[in-house]
């Protein structure tokens, strides 16, 4: 497989340390408030690799953190800590928010068919790890006490600024905009470690350690994390472009300084999605998480969908407009594939193989699942048999996951009950049940609206919904 490797700023052949086996890592969420659906763009295309990896054929072991402590609202080490913010918000402890928050994102993981990570730790978990790793740090000269706080000394690296995309002046964390400069820092780039000198009088969550009464930095966080689960060497590394500076470079430096060798060859980096307005955000302009767009009607299944329309490595605007481009075009997929559920024929094993061929070199090609996606519209329009296409469908859909089989069952179902139904018809019922689902009464109007233009009423009945053709 060719992947493209953030690190290299190429396309490379995708290898591991040990044959058939991925150490994979990935940079979870802090867990201060819902994710957003950008955030959750990220999970979706690493999921889909995790799961492309498997279907290669490779034994894979994910390893996920869950950021509860240590994250502040700068990258800079300044600004907020993040779940602070959320406890003082609503009034709650940390360790409450951390609760609510990892339940709700793997929540929103499941409804997107994101599998969830083989191994899944709170940074609050690890503190004994992190003390480790910072002692033999200093131990060796990498880091250094300043004010009460320890810093990692990045002038004690031959390179630093590992990847290559950016400029030492763009990035001195000194110089970026609304950061202010930390006197205790030895150079500009030096990042904390271990504060024990807060300027959050009320943090809530502290640990002894030698340096003091403190707590860790969010970039040892996942250094510690990955090296715990999966040794000294990582074969492939994930997060949001964001996290490429300063997070990735700075786990990096530490892990490479803590173990004297390389650590990780391949970093996968998904960019942005954004709205018209820009940045996606949790706190102006719309707040965008998988539960508002159910309110609104949509299936996170169409959210999927429309992640996987387009490559990982383009920025990806939404709108409203788009996302319904995608709902439209999967309801209208499933509709063609319940239509094969009916016909009685045989698999094609030749015809089979041919268009799996053409999805893994769409996949194989870094991941181009819009080439994929264009493979499963070439499929439905083959010349070849419909159990050859479901047979195409199972098999791809075991990595795109987007429950297509499922889904076109639901409609036969709903069908076999009500034969003179039309598939248009039943599936406006299944979309005013997600809305229903998602207490979106208003939505669940509009549907049963648009039902009763094409002739057809519904009522809701204690044995469950009964749809009529309109006298
Ligand atoms: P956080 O919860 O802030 O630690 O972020 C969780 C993940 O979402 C990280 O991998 C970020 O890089 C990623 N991320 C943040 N914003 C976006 C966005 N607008 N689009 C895609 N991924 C994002
Ligand atoms: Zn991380």
């Amino acid at each position: 497989m060719q992947l493209y490797n953030s690190l290299t700023r190429k396309k490379e052949t995708f290898t591991t340390v040990e044959p058939n086996r991925v150490k994979m890592y990935t940079c979870g969420p802090t867990v201060y408030h819902y994710a957003h659906i950008g955030n959750l763009r990220t999970y979706i295309m690493e999921d889909v690799l995790d799961k492309y990896l498997r279907y290669l054929g490779y034994d894979v072991l994910r390893v996920m953190n869950i950021t509860d402590v240590g994250h502040l609202t700068s990258d800079g080490d300044t600004g907020d800590d993040k779940m602070l913010k959320g406890a003082k918000r609503e009034h709650k402890t940390v360790m409450e928010i951390a609760e609510f928050y990892t339940d709700a994102f793997f929540a929103d993981c499941e409804k997107l068919h994101i599998k969830r990570p083989e191994v899944v730790e709170p940074a609050t978990d690890c503190i004994a790890d992190f003390i480790h790793v910072i002692e033999k740090l200093i131990e060796t000269g990498y880091a250094y006490e300043a004010g009460g706080n320890i810093y990692f000394d990045t002038s004690k690296l031959e390179q630093y600024y590992v990847f290559h995309d950016f400029k030492e002046e763009d990035l001195a964390v000194g110089v970026r905009e609304g950061v202010e400069e930390d006197g205790n820092k030895h150079n500009k780039a030096d990042f904390v470690l271990w504060f024990t000198k807060s300027k959050f009088d009320d943090q809530e969550l502290k640990w002894d350690s030698p340096w003091g009464i403190g707590y860790p930095g969010w970039h040892i966080e996942c250094s510690c994390i990955s090296m715990k689960y999966c040794g000294e060497t990582l074969d492939l590394h994930c997060g949001g472009i964001d996290n490429v500076f300063p997070h990735h470079t700075n786990e990096i430096a530490q892990s490479e300084a803590y173990l004297g060798h390389s650590w990780c060859k391949h970093w996968f980096h998904v960019l942005h999605l954004n709205t018209n307005a820009g940045k996606m955000s949790k706190s102006s302009g719309e707040f965008l998480t998988v539960s508002l767009l159910e309110r609104k009607g949509y299936a996170p299944m169409a959210y999927r969908f429309f992640c996987l329309q387009s490559h990982y490595r383009k920025s990806l605007v939404f709108s409203y407009e788009n996302l319904d481009n995608a709902a439209q075009a999967y309801q209208k997929l499933v509709g063609r594939i319940h239509a094969l559920l009916a016909v009685q024929d045989a698999v094609d094993e030749a015809q089979k193989e041919t268009y799996l061929a053409k999805f893994r070199e769409a996949m194989d090609n870094d991941l181009n699942t819009a080439q994929a996606v264009t493979v499963l519209y070439d499929v439905l329009k083959a010349d070849i048999t419909a159990a050859t296409k479901l047979a195409c469908i199972a098999e791809m859909d075991r990595v795109l996951d987007l429950g297509l089989i499922e889904a076109a069952k639901c409609l036969a179902e709903a069908a076999d009950e009500s034969p003179d139904i039309p598939a248009e018809v039943l599936e406006l019922v299944e979309a005013r049940k997600v809305a229903r689902q998602a207490k979106d009464f208003a939505q669940a109007d509009v549907i049963r609206a648009q039902i009763q233009e094409m002739g057809w009423e519904i009522r809701e009945t204690r044995q469950g919904t009964v749809i009529e053709k309109k006298s």
